[in-house]
Formats: C-alpha cells, sequence, structure tokens
C-alpha cells in the first residue's frame, strides 16, 4: 500500500449504529456512519483523521480495524448519552432506500472540535452533517488544498442559504441523484449536476447508486458505471465508501489533473462495490489493496472498445 507519500485526509461526519434490513437479512446495531465508511475506504489510500461523536454505549473495539489502518481517531468525542442510531430498509431495488428511524442521540448537540494537529490537512472530506457545522469545520482548517462535500435533501429544503454557503467554499460536491435534482431543481440529471456546477464547485460527482457514477466541471465530464456485482447484500454505506476513495485516492496522487480525477472515479467505485458484499463494514475490514487494484483493471476490460477503422 503506497500511503507513506500521501497527503492526509480530514473528514467531519456521522459514527452511528445501523439497523438494516434487507432481502438478505437483517444486522442490528452494526457499524455505520459517513465518517466510518468513508474512512475504511480513504485508508486504503492515505492516513486518514475522523472528527465525530459517539455516546458512551459505542462498543469501541469495533474501531480497532480503523486504528490498525492507521486511522487517527484523536477527532472522536465520546459524549454522554447513546450513540446515533440509524434504522433503513431495502426492498429487492438497493437503490430505493426507506429510513424507519433516525435517533439522533449524541450527533443532535455535536459541534465538531478540530483537534490542533488536524487544522492543517490538506484534503478534507465534510460528510452530511448540518451544513452550518461544515462551514464550522471550514473555520478551523488553515489552508486546505482539496475540499469536498455531500448533503441531504433534509439540508437542500430546511437550510438551503447555508448549504449554498457550503458550495461555494469547496473544489468538489459528491451527491445522489435525488439530491443533485433536488438541490437545481431540474429532472434532467446532466443540466441539474451543471446547474450545481454553476453553484460554486469545480467538480461535481454524481452517484447513481447501481447506475454508476459521472463527474462534470465546466469543460469535461466522464463517467464509470457501477461494478456489476452478483452479490449486494446490504448498499448501505457506498456513497460514502465511494467518497472515501475518491479523495483518498485524490491525497495519495496530490493532483486534481483530469486523469487522476478520471482514476480517482474508478478507485472509489472499486472499493464501493466491495462495501455492499456484506453488512456493515466486514467486507471492508477483510479487502485488501491488491483486490482494489484488480477490480479497477476489471474496470478498465470492461469499459475498454475499440473505434472501427475508417
Ligand atoms: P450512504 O448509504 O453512503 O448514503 O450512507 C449511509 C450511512 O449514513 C449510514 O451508515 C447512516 O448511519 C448514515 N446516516 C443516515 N442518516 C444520517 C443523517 N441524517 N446524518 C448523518 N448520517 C446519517
Amino acid at each position: 500500500m503506497a500511503c507513506n507519500v500521501a497527503e492526509e485526509v480530514l473528514v467531519v461526519g456521522s459514527v452511528a449504529l445501523d439497523t438494516v434490513h434487507t432481502p438478505y437479512g437483517e444486522c442490528t446495531d452494526g457499524l455505520g456512519g459517513s465518517a466510518t465508511f468513508f474512512a475504511a475506504a480513504a485508508s486504503f489510500f492515505a492516513p486518514v483523521r475522523v472528527v465525530g461523536v459517539v455516546g458512551e454505549d459505542f462498543p469501541m473495539d469495533q474501531l480497532r480495524f480503523l486504528r490498525a489502518r492507521s486511522v487517527d481517531l484523536t477527532g472522536l468525542q465520546i459524549a454522554r448519552g447513546r450513540t446515533f442510531r440509524w434504522i433503513g430498509h431495502y426492498g429487492t431495488d438497493p437503490n430505493a432506500r426507506r429510513t424507519l428511524d433516525t435517533q439522533l442521540n449524541v450527533f443532535a448537540d455535536f459541534r465538531p472540535v478540530l483537534p490542533e494537529a488536524y487544522r492543517d490537512t490538506a484534503y478534507v472530506f465534510l460528510a452530511n452533517i448540518d451544513p452550518a457545522l461544515q462551514l464550522e469545520v471550514l473555520h478551523q482548517m488553515r489552508s486546505p488544498n482539496v475540499v469536498a462535500c455531500d448533503t441531504m435533501n433534509f439540508w437542500i429544503e430546511g437550510a438551503p442559504g447555508v448549504v449554498m454557503d457550503v458550495l461555494r467554499s469547496v473544489q468538489i460536491v459528491i451527491l445522489n441523484d435525488a439530491e443533485v435534482r433536488q438541490l437545481a431543481d431540474d429532472p434532467h440529471l446532466i443540466r441539474a449536476a451543471r446547474k450545481v456546477l454553476d453553484m460554486g464547485p469545480e467538480v461535481v460527482v454524481v452517484k447513481k447508486g447501481e447506475h454508476g457514477a459521472f463527474m462534470v466541471s465546466s469543460d469535461r465530464f466522464f463517467t464509470v458505471p457501477a461494478f456489476p456485482t452478483e452479490s449486494v447484500v446490504d448498499p448501505t454505506g457506498a456513497g460514502d465508501t465511494f467518497a472515501g476513495g475518491f479523495m483518498g485516492y485524490l491525497a495519495r496522487t496530490g493532483s486534481l489533473e483530469e486523469g487522476m480525477l478520471r482514476r480517482a472515479m474508478v478507485y472509489g467505485s472499486a472499493v464501493a462495490s466491495f462495501a455492499v458484499e456484506q453488512f456493515s463494514v466486514e467486507r471492508l475490514k477483510t479487502l485488501t489493496y491488491s483486490e482494489i487494484v484488480e477490480r479497477c483493471r476489471m474496470f478498465r476490460k470492461m469499459t475498454a472498445f475499440e473505434e472501427e477503422e475508417g
């Protein structure tokens, strides 16, 4: 794993206990949260720092695999009360998820405080939290090279002005298709992504679940399919895992050149395709770097074709 030359990546987001029902079974209080999936994925490429909060009931030993991969958890606060819990249900369509319950618990009073050593981090991912808190994080940073963010329908509806402030402060936005349509108020996805681009960021990455992801910037377009895995057990966290692979790869290369961004899209998609093979972070625990590289090769083979001669 070539992470000794990589820049560090900071993620601010949820660390959760997820209860998930899918047609293939159930998982109760499994390790989840946007920061968790992101860190697990990014740690294959770069050193990762986590800012988040858990309650006193949180089983800290579940994070041992992240520590073993040099994920710095100094910024993970332990607050009095219960850990954030999310309960979700999937039918046969993995893109159609129903949230059955969200218990914010200690997440409701979360104020991100960056340890001094984190403030110089070069790559920052503001996962889906209150956009006012995303801005608070940025105010604590000295001068990050690259900032990317996510958000969700709740904030787009509830705090559109603050979401706009965040979009003006980041280079990269990573959203799912429904969020892009909602943000741009346009059902046409490509047009909507271009409208989001006009809101401030240089690059907009649109995740489409089992239909892959695409990226737009002022003069470029790149698309990658989802890996055609036949064993989707739990789609939870695929989006955050994609973001972790994407940002981790960029931090490793230290560049936002077109070629690097394209490869980051493929690496993100490759890691995400493993995450869905088991519940919670189980598959990310056993995943190896060479498996990721092999899957990227398969992406290349799967999408290559030759032009007709003449
Ligand atoms: P993804 O499937 O990548 O969109 O992310 C799923 C993860 O997001 C789950 O592990 C949840 O714990 C977490 N999550 C769900 N709702 C929220 C929320 N309102 N705020 C922060 N994290 C959330």
